[in-house]
């Protein structure tokens, strides 16, 4: 199969679809792969890195968009790409068509078969290729949270770990799905005093066999939290309700609750942040304060890291993209229901019943 993979050119991007390991995977099957020059430069991915690895390099995306069968990248589309985009080609990203309207008929527009990586499921009914990205947040939240408690960036001057004689910071993981599960082995890591609240038994349970009394764990009610409020230096927000708004777990009445100088990191900022006081901000400026109380709410925070965040993104992409490649979509979907989720749009027609339902879309 002809697979190409063009430079993402959003705006602060720096991902790309496929490392050199990749291409030469799918050049061992036997296919073709065209990579335009410069896309893994931001990461140390060169162009003789790719074509070392067997990929054809072009100067020119549009040998990409005229030839390939196969698109493989990282972000959605922007209007120009969808523009070139056709019947009987397939393009591999992520989509999240649900809340862009403008998207969604571009790619009705362009005939083009659009299969979305975040919507992909795996037996344990998880999504594979989102999971990665949460795993990245949820340890940078950390990270980033560490930054935040320093006294120069508005914190309260602790040092998550402590030292001998001193006690190390107490951290609230909001959430024990991918995100706060890695959030929280990240913070005990550190060495800090770490509790996690879910409102799923079943998971607090699993996370209590896995990291024992290491890990105290609370049923998610407001007086559990509120209870551990008054006590806590870092709240990692890492709740999600499929589909659903972020609840808000902590108002601004509760931001009182906490020590001034206390942090707050809601990674849940791109489903609205499970704080009432969370506002979306960027990696340029990604701290403010309400009440004496730094607020981190960064959406897209695996973009700070995009090496990491590439190699990670392709370790759960990659075998899907190989089955794509080897068999073709329909095979690859007949033989894979769970890839056969990720189908959002077809000939025109919007396939993915959330982003159809969203849109008020026949599918
Ligand atoms: P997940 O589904 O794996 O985990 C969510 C957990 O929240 C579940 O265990 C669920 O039981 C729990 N939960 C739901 N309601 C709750 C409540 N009221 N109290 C306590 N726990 C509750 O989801 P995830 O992959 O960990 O993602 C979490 C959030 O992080 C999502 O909004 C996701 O989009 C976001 N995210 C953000 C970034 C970023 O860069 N900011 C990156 C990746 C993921």
């Amino acid at each position: 199969m002809f697979i190409g993979v063009p430079r993402e050119i959003k705006n602060h991007e720096y991902r790309v679809g496929l490392t050199p390991g990749g291409v030469k995977e799918l050049v061992l099957d036997g296919h073709q792969v065209l990579v335009e020059c410069g896309a893994g430069a931001a990461i140390g991915l060169t162009d003789a890195d790719y074509a070392a690895a067997g990929a054809q390099m072009t100067a020119n995306p549009q040998d990409i968009y005229a030839n390939a069968e196969l698109i493989i990248k990282v972000k959605e589309p922007l209007p120009h790409e969808c523009a070139q985009l056709k019947a009987g080609q397939v393009i591999f990203t992520y989509l999240h068509l649900a809340p862009d309207l403008a998207q969604t008929q571009a790619l009705i527009a362009s005939g083009c078969t659009a299969i979305a990586y975040e919507t992909v499921t795996d037996q344990k009914g998880g999504l594979p290729l989102l999971a990665p990205m949460s795993e990245v947040a949820g340890r940078m939240a950390i990270q980033a949270g560490a930054h935040c408690l320093e006294k120069a960036q508005g914190g309260r001057g602790i040092l998550l770990g402590g030292v001998p004689g001193v006690l190390p910071a107490r951290v609230l993981v909001l959430g024990g799905g991918v995100v706060g599960v890695n959030a929280a082995r990240m913070a005990m890591g550190f060495g800090a005093q770490v509790t996690l609240v879910d409102t799923s038994l079943t998971r607090l349970k699993e996370l209590d066999m896995l990291y024992g009394p290491s890990l105290k764990t609370l049923y998610s009610t407001v007086d559990n939290i509120e209870r551990e409020l008054v006590h806590t230096d870092l709240v990692i927000g890492a709740v999600l309700i499929v589909g659903a708004a972020a609840p808000k777990l902590i108002t601004r009445a509760q931001l009182a609750l906490l020590p001034k100088g206390a942090v707050l990191v809601d990674v849940a900022i791109d489903q609205g942040g499970c704080f009432e006081t969370s506002r979306l901000t960027t990696h340029q400026e990604p701290t403010y304060e309400v009440d004496g109380i730094v607020h981190y709410c960064v959406a897209n925070m695996p973009g700070a890291v995009a090496s990491t965040a590439t190699f990670a993104l392709i370790n759960a992409t990659l075998p899907f993209i190989k089955a794509l490649a080897n068999l073709g979509w329909k095979a690859a979907m007949r033989e894979n229901a769970h890839l056969a989720q990720g189908l959002s749009v077809h000939l025109g027609q919007v396939i993915c019943p959330a982003v159809a339902e969203s849109h008020g879309l026949a599918h």
